[in-house]
């Protein structure tokens, strides 16, 4: 289900913050090939496939991109459409669909 290359990180402060900036009990969050979790530990996540889907779409985001571009792409779109209608989240959020 996880490529190797993508390493996922347990109770990571920076999913912390993110949880707590965007009141969620459970958060993961993609920097390059990690994903941060905070709330939920990484076997239940890899139970969750649509999640997992998810945040793989954004490790090919960082992917296509390179993490600098990628982070400033991301805060600029974040800024202009929100969170929930940023093109990368809705990206995401239709890889979760895929078979
Ligand atoms: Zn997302």
């Amino acid at each position: 289900m996880l490529p190797p290359q993508v390493i996922v990180v347990e109770n990571a402060w920076l999913a912390k913050i993110a949880a707590l900036k965007m009141g969620s009990q459970r958060v993961a969050m993609v920097v390059g090939r990690r994903i941060y979790l905070w709330g939920v530990n990484k076997a239940d996540f890899l139970q969750q496939p649509a999640w997992v889907k998810h945040e793989l779409a954004h490790v090919a985001q960082y992917q296509r991109y390179g993490v600098v571009k990628f982070l400033i792409l991301y805060v600029f779109e974040w800024i202009k459409n929100g969170y929930y209608n940023n093109r990368f989240e809705v990206e995401a959020r239709a890889a979760e669909q895929v078979p």
